[in-house]
């Protein structure tokens, strides 16, 4: 059995996220911690904790993950940027560890004409500013490659980590299947499935993927382009999504949907992966 789940507001509170989540047939769940396109992070105090804590335990679900803002770049020359961004990021790991959130997913950024060198070093000098908490895994998104950003091959995102002064202790990464195919991997076969495997494990190592994110692709192999799509309804299509979720070096992760808001809806592709998955 996979756990999956969606992407969830916390509008109304973060207790009000799992009722969401319970309602759309999810066992895991990711929420953003403030509004996704701006910098303040939402105060958490210990009761939001509790309530959240409390109701997740109550529906038995869990391992839940905070996505971070998209404002945050950690590959930008510019230092007032990267201020902001160490800050934001320090506010969020922190929510994650009063909320009981046990990971912290964010895209690496942009070198916006720095070059892509100068981008990885860039963001392993913002990773060694961080105290990340104990109780919190701090998670480096695979992307889409589009435009300057980096963090598209699995080689970049390790030299993220063995650049900076934190271990893989304390650093993971989340797999997005909408950004693999964009930036090239091609997972459709059952051969490119393994090749893919073996690609992450040379690079990053197996264990250290500690999410997916499941989304279609709405363009082809290679496109840079990142535009999500209902699973299985995209470039990928079934057969892709078939090879991701039942390759056993994937299966037992926590998988989260951030597909299309339109009438599908997250249920529907929720239901799609665990039958893709059975
Ligand atoms: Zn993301
Ligand atoms: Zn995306």
């Amino acid at each position: 059995m996979v756990t999956v789940g969606a992407h969830v507001s916390i509008s109304g509170g973060f207790d009000e996220a799992v009722a969401r989540q319970r309602d759309l047939g999810g066992t895991v769940g990711q929420v953003f911690v403030g509004s996704p396109r701006g910098w303040a992070v939402k105060d958490v105090d210990e009761s939001d904790g509790a309530a959240f804590r409390e109701a997740a335990a109550e529906h038995d679900m869990g391992p839940w993950i905070v996505h971070g803002t998209y404002l945050i770049n950690f590959a930008t020359p510019k230092e007032d940027l990267a201020e902001k961004s160490v800050r934001c990021v320090q506010g969020e790991l922190d929510a994650c560890s009063t909320l009981g959130i046990p990971y912290y997913v964010f895209h690496p950024g942009a070198h916006t004409g720095a070059g892509e060198e100068t981008g990885v070093a860039n963001v392993a000098d913002r990773l060694s500013e961080l105290d990340v908490p104990d109780d919190v895994t701090l998670l480096l998104e695979n992307t889409a490659g589009k435009g300057t950003t980096v963090g598209k091959t699995f080689e970049q995102l390790d030299d993220m980590v063995a650049q900076s002064t934190q271990t893989y202790d304390d650093i993971g990464v989340c797999l997005d299947t909408c950004h693999l195919h964009a930036a090239g991997y091609d997972f459709r076969t059952a051969e490119g499935m393994d090749e893919l495997v073996a690609a992450v494990d040379e690079a990053i190592g197996l264990e250290h993927v500690e999410y997916l994110h499941l989304n279609d692709s709405k363009h082809p192999l290679g496109s840079e382009k990142d535009e999500h799509e209902h699973v299985g309804e995209g470039e990928i299509g079934e057969g892709g999504f078939d090879h991701f979720v039942t390759h056993e070096a994937f299966a037992d992760r926590p998988m989260v949907v951030e597909t299309p808001a339109d009438e599908n809806g997250y249920a529907w592709n929720v239901e799609k992966v665990r039958s893709l998955a059975e």
